[in-house]
């Protein structure tokens, strides 16, 4: 299947070994390698990218999250050249970066007091910290297959067999690769998403252990998991009965499934909230916040008494609030905040997600598309997923060999893999989705083994 893929693109295969020797795959992320090789990018400008071969993609991959008003919006780019002329960098606070987090606290219910950072990676590392800081507790709860970022701690029981993890009752919490010392894994305790009477269990025994719960409230790390009977008002209500901070990772999920993010949609409010991505519209913004009275475990009690002003948790970073980040962020929420973004991304992933569903099913191949507004995943398979293990059921690699040929005519269905997910954005337009939806028909038709 990898074939067409490979004529079109012959500019990026030389160039891949090229890549290949400065950095290990060629690429500046794992998860930006695949097989037979990545293309290379030359420019993106609303709804399309361009490879260095000239390829024009149509992009539903969307940078992993981040174009949510199609790429270079006129007033992101604005906003950045116009700070890029005005102020690089100063390392002292600045105007604009307050202006930004005063709007992520007018539009976040569960946010009273906020931090910048620069990528969700870090946004959850700290918000782990100050939530451990808070309770006095040092082990933290996630459920199975949810990745929270890329440090040591949330990269525990994330895209791991079923040999590693063990019963799903109780899973065991494994590290993602190497390189992590084993004994982070002694302060996480793996949940099972949408199974109650088991996250009840394992955070009842470990209560008085447990700092805090980091949950994404849907489960886009896994593809698309939806929550089911209740599950997010029933952590609600027992993290708030064990003492244990509820931090909802809205990474993926903030400032695009609503103004509200998911929070607003599903009307649960968490005590601390990380976000990023769709928060920078294109740009490195990301930061997390929640109450105040947990907030300001980051304050040093005391500060400027001297003698205490190691007893707080620590949040800090050069390029925190970056004034290009600010702008960009800034101008985004604006945006986001004052038109009709949502009812059109929205509309379209109803359009995109469906029509794939449907497609599908005109084909005869066994597929289940899952979707919540401008979000969703295509599961090979026909088995009812919402479990992090029902994803375990779709074919990984027959996925990849539909996205290969949908990449051979010019449609970017996000990434190759199973647990990614893809979005709609601003620019898209009811017939290029219709044009996608055609060209994931054909797809479905080339890889279908019946
Ligand atoms: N949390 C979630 C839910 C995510 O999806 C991601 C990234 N995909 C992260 C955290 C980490 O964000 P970043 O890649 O910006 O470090």
């Amino acid at each position: 299947h990898a074939a067409r893929f490979r004529e079109q693109t012959p500019k990026s295969r030389k160039f891949h070994d090229r890549a290949a020797s400065v950095t290990p795959l060629g690429v500046e992320s794992n998860v930006r390698a695949f097989d037979p090789y990545p293309f290379y990018t030359e420019s993106a400008d609303g709804s399309y990218i361009t490879d260095i071969d000239g390829n024009e993609y149509l992009d539903f991959l969307l940078a992993l999250g981040p174009i949510i008003l199609g790429h270079n919006h006129p007033e992101v780019t604005s906003a950045v050249q116009e700070m890029a002329e005005t102020c690089d960098i100063t390392a002292t606070p600045t105007r604009t970066a307050v202006q930004f987090m005063e709007k992520v606290k007018e539009m976040t219910p569960s946010i009273e007091r906020v931090r910048m950072a620069n990528s969700g990676t870090e946004a959850t590392m700290h918000a782990i910290r100050v939530a451990r800081s808070y309770t006095g507790k040092s082990m933290i709860a996630k459920p199975e297959g949810g990745y929270a970022g890329a440090h040591d701690y949330a990269l525990q029981s994330v895209w791991a067999s079923e040999e590693a993890l063990g019963p799903a009752e109780e899973p065991n919490a494994v590290p993602y690769g190497t390189g992590i010392p084993e004994q982070v894994s002694e302060t996480v305790a793996p949940i099972p998403f949408n199974d109650k009477e088991n996250t009840e269990k394992i955070l009842r025994k470990h209560a008085d252990d447990m700092a805090a719960v980091i949950i994404e409230p849907i489960m886009f790390s896994c593809g698309c998991l939806k929550p089911r009977d209740g599950y997010h008002e029933f952590l609600r209500d027992l993290t708030e009965e064990l003492g244990i901070v509820l931090i909802w990772d809205e990474v993926m999920t903030g400032f695009r499934l609503g103004p509200q993010s998911a929070q607003g949609r599903l009307g649960v409010t968490p005590d601390m909230t990380t976000f990023a991505k769709a928060a920078g519209g294109g740009y490195q913004v990301a930061g997390f916040g929640g109450r105040r009275e947990i907030m300001e475990e980051i304050v040093p009690p005391g500060k400027g008494e001297g003698e205490k002003w190691n007893s707080s948790a620590f949040h800090g970073g050069t390029y925190n609030g970056h004034p290009l980040a600010a702008a960009a962020g800034l101008a985004t929420l604006e945006v986001l905040d004052s038109g009709d973004v949502y009812d059109h991304i929205d509309r379209l992933g109803d359009r995109l997600f469906n029509g794939l569903q449907d497609a599908a099913d005109d084909v005869g191949i066994d597929v289940n598309v899952q979707h919540i507004g401008s979000m969703g995943q295509v599961y090979m398979t026909d088995a009812d997923i919402h479990r992090y293990r029902d994803t375990w059921q779709a074919n990984e690699e027959q996925f990849a060999d539909w996205w290969l040929e949908a990449a051979a005519d010019n449609v970017l269905f996000g990434n190759p893999m199973q647990g990614e997910r893809f979005f709609t954005t601003y620019t898209h337009t009811d017939e290029q989705v219709d044009h996608a939806i055609e060209v994931a028909e054909d797809a479905f038709r080339a890889v279908n083994h019946d």
